[in-house]
């Protein structure tokens, strides 16, 4: 049998795999791997106790006797679970994580061994950073990078080795990771929504940045993945005809969670507990064989690292059953692709959320004045926003009619529309709170409906109580775009303050003060607000009216990065120096020109080596049908009877030949843009290597309807995107 039927077989044989224990309950069990303030309680004393909880919340610098007593706590408590070796954890610039394990063990004495970890290894380790990329900040040479703790994130343990989360910086001291401008960027809007909240009287303790994101991702049989090398090389199918049930039907959003995908999502769950990770929502997405996962909001820096985290943990359990998750944005052609909301707002200690329409003028005030200043930031940067969500994979979601186009702009509802409009007339316009509405059945009561509706075409929409930028990709590190949010975000709150406050000096009331700035910033970025259909072609035409950022092609959005507005905001905001953004430009064009030269010579290898066989086999076998028929039959019966055949040989002709052709063609321009520095070669891979992939991929997909099926190599469609 062809090893393409057994894989079928087997995959549609499996039975679901139960691994979590039905009798505990979530709370008996939940953060039991995290050195939390419940574990801390137990392993440190109440002074170090005290400092530690210092540095968590209030950013201060935990001294070097104070790491040493909780590094002394933390071996303690990872090796009661177990641990032997520990790990700084960190984001490099890959999009992945990185790290590299170390034994507690100590030889010690004669042939004996203690288990040793001080706080200098708690707080400092140094990786060779010379393999990480850092787009110029450090030449192997000086390939010294340090990884320092970061102790607002808690220690976790998973197997036997504890991870200690940590940020990625060179010698020089400029971030080479994700983790760190995320930090600066979430300093920044904190303390500028801070001047904004004390300059209007409020009573509180800090302001917290929140992020809640919702990850989506595919399953497929591990079984029927290891026959598409296309998979397991670019993580999406090159090539493969649309089945001829998708998801037109609609049938799987929301639907019943199949038996053996329900067991990985329980397994799932009980491990992202134990790491105290508070998933929540588990749900079947648009396309068959696509789901997501959402936890409740938390810290945006905790929650970036629970996200990575559980990426990870889902790479693991997907594996004991069976499965490989695809978190590629677009792994099948046809059918939906994947991102990764994400829900932001900032909040104070004292449970106030800036986005929460009020109840009176001063609140309502408050309110205005983020969502304005917010409004304001992503018109002021929507090109850079886009850039930090673009990447070679996201750009087959963007933009194509089933995620957010590829224009920034913002929803926020009719009410809110409407109050802000009033707003131009220089009074608080009253919000209104929510209301009920009947449904109509007496047995029911009133629905309470929010104040907003939806748009599901809008890339950042305001969702009641927080904006939702749904442009990032599934598979990136939701912390870039979460970095330039935050920091053109605080920009415009600390423009807020300044200006406000400089009408204040002229003799106006603070109330006057801020309204008047919050109308000016509306004036001025009103054209970010659409309600309309995002999708449409008038809003592409009525957005380059406006003056918003059109651009489509990848490497030139990677050019934000380096504009005069971009430099200025993140100098200003003191989150990244301008040499780490063009590290980071750099790093973008490298990494889309290697993503799409693997898939390039992946598809080219794969066309001439599995597909181009079997078509010639295929078209072999008809000429020889026609051949045998020679002999029997009469010129006349001859040409009828063999001109389904001819037909066939013939088409198989034309697209073997152009794919033979095209494959040439474009291996040919990937190996003269190696030649080419970045950002150039970039421009090449778009312009002429993405053409030649889509055109070849047309000739092979026709092919797959003409071929025999009993010999046709790679497992179609129809066969992996529906699992049983
Ligand atoms: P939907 O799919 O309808 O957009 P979900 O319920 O799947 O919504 O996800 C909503 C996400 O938004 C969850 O992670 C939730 O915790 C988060 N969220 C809710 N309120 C806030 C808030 N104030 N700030 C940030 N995130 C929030
Ligand atoms: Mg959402």
């Amino acid at each position: 049998m062809n090893s393409r039927f057994e894989a079928v077989n087997k995959a549609f044989e499996q039975t679901p795999v139960y691994g979590v224990p039905p009798s505990d309950k979530t709370s008996d069990y939940y953060g039991c791997h995290v050195f939390n303030r419940a574990a801390m309680r137990k392993y440190l004393s109440k002074e170090t106790r005290r400092m530690i909880y210092d540095s968590i919340d209030g950013g201060s610098l935990l001294d070097g006797s104070a790491a040493e007593y909780v590094a002394a706590g933390m071996k303690q408590w990872a090796m009661d679970l177990g641990a032997t070796h520990y790990a700084h954890w960190f984001q490099p610039l890959t999009g992945g994580t990185a790290e590299k394990h170390d034994s507690f063990a100590e030889p010690y004495g004669n042939g004996g061994s203690i288990e040793q970890f001080s706080g200098r290894l708690l707080a400092q380790q140094e990786p060779d950073a010379s393999s990480f990329p850092s787009g110029g900040l450090r030449n192997t040479f000086e390939a010294r990078g340090y990884t320092a703790w970061d102790p607002s994130s808690p220690a976790f343990v998973i197997g036997d080795t504890m991870f200690i989360p940590t940020v990625f910086v060179s010698y020089t001291g400029e971030s080479l990771d994700y983790k760190a401008p995320l930090l600066r960027s979430i300093n920044a809007l904190n303390k500028a929504s801070a001047s904004v909240l004390k300059l209007l009287g409020e009573e509180f303790g800090r302001c917290i940045t929140y992020l809640g994101w919702e990850q989506e991702y595919f399953l497929v049989d591990r079984e029927l993945y290891a026959q598409r090398p296309d998979l397991l090389m670019t993580e999406r199918t090159l090539m493969g005809h649309t089945s001829s049930k998708n998801q037109q039907l609609e049938d799987h959003y929301f639907g019943t969670i199949p038996m053996r995908v329900l067991a990985f999502m329980q397994d799932l769950e009980y491990e992202a507990y134990k790491l105290g990770i508070p998933v929540k929502t588990r749900h079947n997405e648009v396309a068959p064989n696509q789901f997501e996962l959402a936890p409740v909001y938390e810290e945006m820096n905790l929650a970036v690292d629970h996200n990575l985290m559980v990426m990870a943990l889902m790479k693991r359990i997907a594996k004991k059953h069976g499965f490989k998750v695809l978190f590629h944005e677009k792994p099948f052609k046809g059918v939906n692709g994947s991102g990764k909301h994400c829900n932001w707002s900032i909040g104070t200690d004292t449970g106030t959320n800036m986005f929460s329409p009020g109840k009176n003028d001063s609140e309502n005030l408050r309110f205005f004045a983020f969502v304005v200043s917010t409004l304001r930031a992503v018109h002021m940067h929507d090109g850079l926003l886009k850039a930090s969500v673009m990447s070679a994979s996201n750009a087959h979601r963007l933009g194509a009619n089933e995620a957010p186009p590829a224009i920034i702009s913002s929803f926020l509802g009719s009410q809110i529309g409407a109050a802000l409009d009033e707003i131009g007339s220089c009074k608080i316009a009253k919000m209104p709170s929510k209301r009920g509405r009947s449904v109509g059945i007496p047995q029911i009561p009133e629905l309470m409906m929010d104040n907003t509706d939806r748009n599901r075409t809008s890339p950042f929409a305001f969702t009641g109580n927080r904006f939702e930028f749904r442009a990032a990709g599934s598979s990136a590190n939701c912390a870039l775009p979460m970095i330039v949010l935050n920091t053109a975000v605080a920009e415009q709150l600390t423009e807020l303050s300044t200006r406000s406050k400089v009408l204040m000096d002229e003799g106006m009331d603070v109330q006057n003060a801020v309204l008047t700035v919050i109308k000016e910033f509306y004036a001025d970025c009103k054209c970010i607000c659409f309600d309309g259909n995002g999708y449409s072609d008038e809003w592409k035409a009525e957005a380059a009216r406006r003056g918003l950022n059109c651009e489509t092609s990848v490497p030139l959005i990677f050019d934000e990065y380096l504009t005069e507005s971009t430099k200025r905001m993140f100098s200003k905001m003191d989150v990244m120096t301008p040499s780490e953004l063009e590290a980071r430009a750099e790093i973008h064009w490298e990494s889309y020109c290697m993503k799409l030269d693997i898939e390039a010579r992946t598809l080219a290898d794969l066309a001439g080596n599995h597909i181009l066989p079997v078509a010639m086999d295929y078209q072999s076998k008809l000429a020889e049908g026609v051949a045998m028929m020679k002999g029997i039959l009469s010129e006349a019966d001859l040409k009828k009877a063999s001109a389904p055949q001819m037909e066939y040989i013939m088409e198989l002709a034309d697209h073997i030949a152009r794919i033979r052709k095209e494959s040439k063609e474009m291996i040919s321009a990937c190996d003269l843009a190696e030649e080419l520095p970045a950002r150039e070669r970039a421009i090449m891979f778009h312009d002429t290597v993405v053409p030649y992939l889509e055109s070849i991929r047309d000739s092979v997909d026709a092919l797959e309807l003409i071929v025999d099926d009993r010999v046709w190599p790679l497992p179609k469609y129809r066969e992996m995107l529906f699992v049983r």
